[in-house]
C-alpha cells in the first residue's frame, strides 16, 4: 500500500501533546539542500519495511498510543496515501501528516482523514526553487497552503533555519506572512547530523515519564 521508509514507533514531538508513531514515506521530488532525510528521497518500491508489518505493530500499540503520523520523504506523493489513512483510522488512531505541499490535490484529499498537520514551508513563495532545487514548487506550495489554512484541520507551519533563509530578511517576511494569516510560524534548527529513524526508541512508558515536549 505504501513504500515505507522507516518506522518510530514512539515519539512525543513529531504530534502535538500526542504520543505518536510516525511512517516514513519513501520518496519525495524536492531536493532541499539541508534534508536531513536524504536516504528517503528516492522514490522506490521495495522498500524493507512491509505496509502489513507497520498495520502489525499498530495493532499491538491499540490503547498505547494515541496518533499515527505520515510523514517523509514527502506522503503525498504516494498513491497509497488516502488508503493507508483509512487503514490507520479504522485501528483508532489519531492522524498527523506532514506535508511539504508538493501535491495540492492529493493533500486535498488527505485533510478531511487528518486530525492536525505540520506543513513545512521552504522559503518566501517567490523562492522555493532556489531552496527546493526543483521548478514548479512555488505554485504547489501556494495552493497546498491555501489548503492547509481554510481546511479547519488543526496545523502547524514550520521552517527549517537554513542559512540562506536567514539573510536578507526572508525569515522575517515569512514570519510576517504568515502572521498576516493569523498564525506564527514554528521555527525548526537544522538537524546536525542525518537522523537515524530506525533507531532503538524508548518504549510508551518512557514517553510519557518524559513529557510532552516540543520540537524545537
Ligand atoms: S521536501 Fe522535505 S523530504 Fe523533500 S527534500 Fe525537502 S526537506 Fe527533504
Amino acid at each position: 500500500m505504501l513504500n515505507i521508509g522507516g518506522l518510530t514507533r514512539c515519539t512525543t514531538i513529531d504530534y502535538p501533546g500526542e504520543l505518536a508513531a510516525v511512517i516514513f514515506c519513501q520518496g519525495c521530488p524536492w531536493r532541499c539542500g539541508y534534508c536531513h532525510n536524504t536516504h528517503l528521497m528516492p522514490q522506490q518500491s521495495g522498500t524493507p519495511i512491509k505496509w502489513e508489518e507497520v498495520i502489525g505493530f499498530l495493532e499491538s500499540r491499540r490503547g498505547l498510543l494515541d496518533a499515527v503520523v505520515f510523514s517523509g520523504g514527502e506522503p503525498t506523493m504516494q498513491a497509497g496515501l488516502h488508503g493507508a489513512m483509512l487503514a490507520v483510522k479504522k485501528l483508532g488512531f489519531k492522524i498527523g501528516l506532514h506535508t511539504a505541499g508538493v501535491y495540492p490535490e492529493v493533500l486535498e484529499q488527505s485533510l478531511p482523514l487528518a486530525e492536525w498537520v505540520g506543513m513545512d514551508l521552504k522559503a518566501p513563495f517567490e523562492e522555493y526553487e532556489r531552496i527546493t532545487g526543483i521548478p514548479g514548487g512555488e505554485e504547489a506550495a501556494r495552493k497546498s497552503a491555501e489548503l492547509v489554512r481554510r481546511s479547519g484541520v488543526p496545523h502547524q507551519f514550520r521552517t527549517t533555519l537554513d542559512p540562506y533563509l536567514q539573510q536578507n530578511g526572508r525569515i522575517e517576511a515569512m514570519q510576517q506572512m504568515v502572521a498576516a494569516w493569523g498564525e506564527e510560524l514554528v521555527l525548526h534548527r537544522m538537524s546536525p547530523m542525518p537522523v537515524d529513524i530506525d533507531r532503538e526508541l524508548p518504549g510508551e512508558e518512557e514517553c510519557r515519564a518524559n513529557g510532552i515536549v516540543e520540537r524545537t
